[in-house]
């Protein structure tokens, strides 16, 4: 093996991949004092420059990024045929943040610390540990050294052993305009499960911006992508019959589309001794719900936490408990065995919950108590028979 030259240029810590992780680690590390004086390489092949994604959250306290939200509710509706209701989110708040506004945010909060961060536009090829640190070779034969690497590029899940459970939450949204009121500005359509399932998970997800504007996401939990014609299909059908807008009443403005990994997949937050995996690399993608922006704020805390305490990431770079992924486990093997049971779940959940107790249960920070509950507030048969598939070590079949 050829040695690197001792000239590699050398950073405290390398930031592979710019994109939610990458950028809120970047973000997080410009706000702690105590780091200030660390140098930071951030190697992103794109410029960042386009509005890609839209990251919705709830929350029960400020976040970082709450100045960005380009909306925020106090209320979500759930929707079943056979349960229907909105629900005031008490001290909670859900909010959306355009992506193109926060990598603007975050560049330029980065742009104003010349000294401590450094931007590449580079495509990192290879990563590896050295006994003092990292080395980071670009796809344009670049090499970097550094204390630490924090890598956030996309997960591979190949192979795919025979043991875990592969879906994804896949979805069309189409940012709309009426010619009249439709909207109720004040309530996130959350999950509407009223149309036909096919025997999987299948709801329509609406942020109303304003009464004449909102994002329309026809969205699956599934294993296969549909063709693009029939997610827009759906969305037609719902704006038609859901909303009883004719073609003429409406105009798309903007799309977006996204296939998030929901998976059982083992994704570990380490690679060796300094190496960091971040974002959904490192499971941050939460396996039976696919949210992921808030658990990628609460690992970037984390970790800077650490690194301002210690100079060392923590042991444990997520704090994920075991409990929860049992839980995500559970759910994932119902939702590939029987979709369609996805929507009575939910549907148990929000009869038998407050809302803040579900979310608390999403966020992995419920009590043995509140996990009790929310457990009992579901019918246990196809939970049984998933767990019976797990102590088995593979996934159950339809
Ligand atoms: C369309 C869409 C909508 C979503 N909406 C929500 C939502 O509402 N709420 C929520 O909680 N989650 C949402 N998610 C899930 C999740 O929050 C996002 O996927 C989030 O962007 C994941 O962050 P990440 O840093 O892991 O990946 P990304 O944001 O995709 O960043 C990875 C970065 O790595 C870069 N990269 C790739 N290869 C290399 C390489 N070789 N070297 C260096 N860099 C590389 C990429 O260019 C990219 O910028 C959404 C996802 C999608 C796709």
């Amino acid at each position: 093996m050829p040695q690197p030259p001792d000239s590699a240029p050398t950073y405290d810590y390398l930031l592979v991949g710019g994109g939610a992780a990458g950028l809120s680690l970047a973000y997080h590390l410009a706000q702690e004092p105590r780091l200030a004086a660390k140098r930071v390489l951030l190697i992103e092949p794109e410029a960042k420059d386009q509005n890609d994604r839209t990251w919705s959250f709830w929350a029960d306290e400020p976040t970082p990024f709450d100045g960005l939200a380009t909306g925020e509710w106090a209320n979500i509706a759930f929707r079943s045929p056979g349960f229907a209701q909105v629900f005031a989110l008490g001290q909670y708040r859900y909010r959306t943040i355009k992506g193109l506004d926060f990598y603007q945010f975050v560049h330029q909060a980065l742009a104003a610390r010349p000294a401590q961060f450094t931007v590449l536009r580079g495509r990192a090829s290879q990563l590896e540990n050295t006994p003092a640190g990292v080395r980071v070779r670009t796809e344009a034969g670049e090499e970097f050294t550094a204390r630490y690497a924090f890598d956030s590029r996309p997960p591979y899940f190949e192979p795919r052993p025979a043991k875990h459970r592969y879906l994804l939450q896949h979805f069309v949204g189409w940012e709309i305009e009426t010619t009249r009121d439709v909207f109720n500005p004040g309530v996130v359509e959350f999950m509407d499960f009223r149309g036909e399932q096919h025997h999987e998970a299948r709801f329509m997800y609406v942020l109303p911006f304003g009464p004449r504007r909102a994002l329309v996401e026809y969205t699956l939990f599934s294993a296969q992508v549909l063709a693009k014609a029939d997610y827009e299909r759906h969305i037609v059908d719902y704006l038609q019959n859901a909303l009883g807008l004719a073609d003429a009443e409406y105009h798309i403005t903007a799309e977006e589309v996204g296939a998030i990994p929901m998976t059982d997949h083992p994704l570990p937050a380490t690679v060796g001794a300094h190496i960091i995996n971040l974002g959904t690399r490192a499971g941050r993608a939460k396996p039976s719900t696919g949210y992921a922006f808030r658990r990628i704020q609460a690992q970037s805390a984390r970790l800077v936490a650490a690194l301002a305490a210690t100079g060392q990431p923590p042991a444990d770079p997520t704090g994920d408990r075991w409990q929860f992924r049992l839980f995500d486990t559970l759910l994932l093997d119902i939702m590939q065995r029987r979709g369609e049971m996805t929507r009575d779940i939910f549907q148990q959940l929000f009869e038998h919950n407050p809302v803040g107790r579900i979310f608390q249960f999403l966020d992995e920070k419920t009590s043995w108590a509140d996990n009790l509950r929310i457990m009992n507030s579901v019918a246990p048969g196809p939970f049984m028979r998933s767990i019976g598939h797990v102590l088995r070590g593979r996934p159950g079949r339809r």
